[in-house]
């Protein structure tokens, strides 16, 4: 067996986004996991990053400043590409997600408003906006607001919540393209993982020229192992990552949800394999 000090999770979330944990009980959990190395790659935010270095070095886990980033690309509105790797002070990255978490508030409080305009038509009450911007911690997302219209009775299921009033009244996300992401990252000193892959496709017709277009771009790696995926997905990413010369990594992206991923695992049980952190520290260095 490898020792264990080359246990590494390169894929998790804090409070500062959508995880529940702070970045000190996240490291301190990571511990007890035994544990050796964490990214921390919360969503289009590097907030939590100081004090996961504080947490890191009292309970001797190292901390891989990362982040998890929205990118949009052709009909795909939502991909993950996790940056690893890259100096957190670096002013391009900061400046650049500050504007994406900027228009992320701005796009709850203008989903909110034709919100309104659409019940104020229905002859209905609008919606409370002080107290539904007060629900969300940071910024007003749908499930927000769909939560708000079935407390208001104004639609029985989160669905129909949808169909009526988010899908009508969606602002678009403004998220960065694949090529501002990579340029970002790699300008801060970093290195760029697609996340996740098998949640944008598992058909082999449309992820390898995906993978190669990403990989012509700048992409350097495919996070091979996650939680949603298959074994049949885990070979076809581990497939893809030898044609195209990617590295191979993995992450629990865990979010501090009791039913959610565990801490240093893709499945119950099953451990991210050792090989990730050592082959990403490669691969960063050859990048360079
Ligand atoms: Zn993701
Ligand atoms: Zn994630």
């Amino acid at each position: 067996m490898a020792p264990w000090r080359l246990r590494a999770d390169l894929h998790t979330h804090t409070s500062y986004s959508d995880g529940l944990d702070t970045p000190a009980v996240l490291v301190a959990k990571a511990a007890q996991q035994g544990l050796h190395c964490i990214a921390v790659t919360d969503h289009d935010i590097l907030t939590a990053l100081p004090e996961a270095y504080e947490a890191g070095a009292d309970c001797g886990v190292e901390i891989i400043a990362g982040v998890e980033l929205t990118v949009q690309y052709g009909a795909y509105d939502d991909i993950h590409v996790l940056g690893y790797g890259f100096d957190p002070a670096a002013l391009p990255l900061q400046t650049r997600l500050a504007a994406v978490q900027e228009h992320r508030v701005q796009r709850g409080i203008e989903m909110l408003a034709r919100i309104n305009t659409l019940l104020q038509q229905e002859g209905k009450a609008p919606l409370d906006t002080q107290r539904v911007l007060d629900s969300a911690r940071g910024a007003l997302t749908r499930p927000h607001l769909a939560k708000a219209l079935i407390a208001r009775g104004y639609a029985p299921t989160t669905q129909q919540a949808f169909d009526h009033f988010l899908i009508p009244c969606n602002v678009p996300k403004a998220a960065l393209s694949p090529e501002e992401a990579f340029t970002l990252v790699g300008q801060a000193g970093g290195v760029c993982v697609l996340a996740h892959p098998g949640t944008l496709s598992t058909d082999p017709e449309t992820m390898h020229p995906f993978v190669a277009t990403f990989k012509a771009m700048g992409l350097i790696g495919l996070e091979v192992y996650h939680h949603r995926h298959y074994p049949d997905a885990i070979a076809l990413f581990q497939d893809c990552a030898t044609r195209y010369d990617l590295v191979a990594t993995g992450g629990s992206d865990y979010h501090g949800r009791p039913e959610g991923a565990v801490l240093g695992q893709i499945a119950p049980g099953y451990a991210i394999p050792e090989s990730v952190l050592p082959d990403l520290q490669r691969a960063q260095a050859k990048g360079r």
